[in-house]
């Protein structure tokens, strides 16, 4: 599909990057489940193992089945290229590591999944990197903690899990003036609701295992590349505008142009980190975006329906979920996320932490897991569980104090799950 751009998001999201397999005709994409390919020659495997030719060689770094993935999903999120890899965490890992070294930082916004959190505050150390956590409403802030050795700005497009959402084009701004790249988290959203490189992203990382999948059964992750940062700008990125000695003094940035960090993240990142993705986990979340804007359109048309229905709820002290009429942010949300605000928000219980706990003790249709962006309405208590290893003043800050629970909304009759709702907050309440 070359002339891809002049198609919709619901064609592309069922054929960017795919084609009949040219060895069987074969309509939907083979998982090739295969570690190696056959060279043609000699001169073929040089060539390869040189970069000179684009081509298959072992599957840490590459492999058919993920590659169209690579395709689909860089072209859904209007990117230049997208490398896949193990996890959501994994593709952290690979965005920040071509951009970072010993004593650099990242500017990073304190609204961020919990897992992140701790990612960027504790294991990232080991590297000798560092996270500034800021307040990413306070742009002045946000300047202030930009410091020389600072490498990239990170932040969630829709915030996991406090009803907020991100200004990604006055980060965009910020970190444009700076010199830098920003990094767009935009797993909670998807490209159906929000392409944060229409909004000046850099980059863009995925969790798959959410809602790209869809529905629970692999994890995998996704950095995308728009293409259009300049790394030979300022000597701030070396490793993609200086010669990379691995490959003969190759530079990334001159040799392979907007595609210098995709090349980076596979013939660098996958080859040496080793975060590859396996082919099966990419055929279901193939499987899954071919139906992700029927998804989404559901998964956030219930979503306001309950949400809508919890504010009005004896039992609930409030209900943060940016896609309500009442949030501060509604404004925000029809400027730059005008299909929904995804359908993952919290509700804070006028019980307290132990109403939190008999709540999802009650729930029945809700699943009680650590997971969002199911097909199934998933339910948690963050600050005893994904949110657990942060203090309480992180707690807060993340959108996950203890007298709030966490709801992902699925794709089930909104009345079953509101049924669901009252009866366990009637027991929660009781
Ligand atoms: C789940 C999640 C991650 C981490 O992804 P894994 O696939 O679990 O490693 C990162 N960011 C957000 C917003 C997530 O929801």
């Amino acid at each position: 599909m070359n002339d891809a751009p002049t198609y919709g998001f619901d064609t592309l999201q069922i054929h960017a990057g795919a084609r009949p397999d040219p060895a069987t005709g074969a309509r939907q994409t083979p998982i090739y489940q295969t570690t190696s390919y056959v060279f043609r020659d000699a001169d073929h495997a040089a060539a390869l193992f040189n970069l000179q030719e684009v081509g298959f060689i072992y599957s840490r770094l590459t492999n058919p089945t993920i590659a169209v993935l690579q395709e689909r999903i860089a072209t859904l999120e209007g990117g230049a290229g997208a490398v896949c890899c193990s996890s959501g965490h994994a593709a952290q890992i690979m965005a920040l590591f071509p951009l970072m070294g010993p004593g650099r930082n990242v500017v990073a916004s304190t609204r961020l999944y919990g897992g992140t959190v701790t990612q960027f505050s504790q294991t990232i150390k080991r590297f000798g990197w560092s996270a500034k956590f800021v307040d990413t409403d306070d742009l002045d802030a946000v300047k202030a903690a930009i410091d020389e050795d600072t490498r990239a700005v990170f932040c969630e497009s829709v915030a996991n899990p406090g009803g907020y959402v991100t200004d990604i084009e006055a980060l965009a701004s910020i970190a444009d003036a700076a010199g830098l790249p920003l990094i767009v988290d935009n797993t909670s959203a998807t490209p159906y609701l929000c392409r944060p490189i229409e909004h000046g992203a850099t980059l863009v990382v995925h969790s798959t295992t959410k809602y790209l999948t869809g529905n629970g059964t692999v994890t995998g992750g996704a950095i995308v590349d728009s293409g259009r940062f300049d790394w030979t700008a300022s000597d701030k990125f070396p490793s993609l505008s200086q010669p990379e000695p691995a490959y003969h003094g190759l530079k990334f940035a001159e040799t392979f142009g907007p595609l210098a960090f995709t090349f980076h993240g596979i013939a660098i990142g996958l080859r040496d980190l080793g975060m590859t993705m396996n082919p099966q986990a990419a055929h279901y979340t193939l499987m899954g975006i071919e139906t992700l804007s029927l998804r989404m359109e559901r998964h956030v048309a219930n979503a306001k329906k309950i949400a809508t229905w919890l504010e009005g709820h004896d039992a609930i002290e409030a209900v943060t979920y940016a896609g309500l009429d009442s949030s501060p942010y509604a404004d925000r949300v029809k400027r730059l996320y005008p299909k929904g605000a995804g359908a993952l928000f919290t509700v804070a219980l006028k019980g307290g932490y132990d109403a939190c706990v008999k709540l999802v003790d009650s729930l029945e249709l809700f699943s009680h897991v650590a997971n969002l962006g199911d097909t199934r309405s998933l339910v948690i208590h963050s600050a005893s569980t994904t949110h657990r290893q942060l203090s309480e003043e992180q707690q807060v800050a993340a959108g996950a104090a203890p007298n709030v629970v966490r709801l992902s909304i699925g794709i089930e009759d909104a009345d079953d799950l509101i049924r669901d709702l009252d009866q366990g907050l009637a027991k929660a309440s009781a």
